[in-house]
């Protein structure tokens, strides 16, 4: 449905690109701020210490201050049609008894981490019921990344929780019909999991080469064979990133 781009009219338009920017999702804003000074509790405990970038999401104040900021971000912006939220960049997940038990105790090799998705749907899903109270049918979006991309299985997603897969840690050569690539046939698993729990999907895929960005690339092969299997596993909208860099990325950053 929609195919949106930092790009800006007119050549976004020539392109063929538009619709709602998919928002920002690394970090959780919290009104008021969790300071050190209000104690701990907000922190992950990390190594037996509150002192983790994450929060602590099981614990009801992150979610109480967390629908207190999306409401006042709503109050601000009732024309956008949502919220971006999610962890920091990074690890330090909360290893507190709660938070654990949120989790569905599967490996996502991957991340090389124990999955944190199913706290993450359940903090979410409290989240959009609280926003929903003052602001009906606003969505709520995250990146499904780092250990967070696996699809649910504990805790299913309100509907109007929106995913934007950003497979940073898989290949990014192949597409999805290769039959070598074990991380491409990964991907496709995730975003058909994922299209059987939610009703919108977008792609925040890597169009350029992350682990050497100079070096010339061509991921047009690969998005021709994964827009097509993308759309038919439930993706409604991409919104990737790319390098304006013309010299080695010409006839992907034309595409
Ligand atoms: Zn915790
Ligand atoms: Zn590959």
């Amino acid at each position: 449905r929609y195919i949106t781009s930092s790009m800006t009219p007119p050549f976004s338009n020539k392109v063929r690109l538009g619709g709602e920017m998919f928002p920002s999702a690394h970090g959780i804003k919290l009104s008021p701020p969790r300071t050190k000074e209000d104690g701990l509790e907000l922190y992950a405990l990390v190594n037996g210490k509150r002192l983790g970038s994450q929060l602590c999401v099981s614990n009801p104040e992150a979610v109480k201050r967390a629908v207190a900021y999306a409401i006042n971000f709503f109050k601000k912006r009732p024309d956008l049609p949502w919220i971006g939220m999610g962890p920091n960049d990074g690890s330090g997940f909360c290893e507190c008894e709660n938070c654990r038990a949120l989790d569905s105790n599967e490996w996502d090799s991957y991340s090389s981490h124990m999955a944190t998705t199913d706290r993450y749907i359940w903090f979410f899903n409290q989240v959009v019921a609280g926003i929903h109270k003052v602001y009906p049918g606003k969505k709520l979006c995250f990146y499904a990344y780092h250990t967070y991309t696996l699809p649910p299985r504990k805790h299913m997603p309100d509907k109007h929780i929106v995913p934007a897969f950003a497979p940073i840690s898989l290949c990014r050569v192949h597409g999805m019909s290769n039959p070598v690539c074990p991380d491409r046939s990964f991907y496709k698993k995730v975003m058909v999991g994922w299209g059987k729990v939610v009703p919108e999907i977008f792609e925040r895929g890597y169009y350029f080469n992350l682990a050497c960005p100079g070096f010339p690339f061509s991921k047009v092969h690969a998005v021709r064979d994964e827009i097509v299997e993308a759309r038919k596993a439930g993706v409604t909208g991409w919104k990737v990133e790319g390098i304006p860099s013309w010299a080695t990325h010409t006839p992907t950053t034309y595409v």
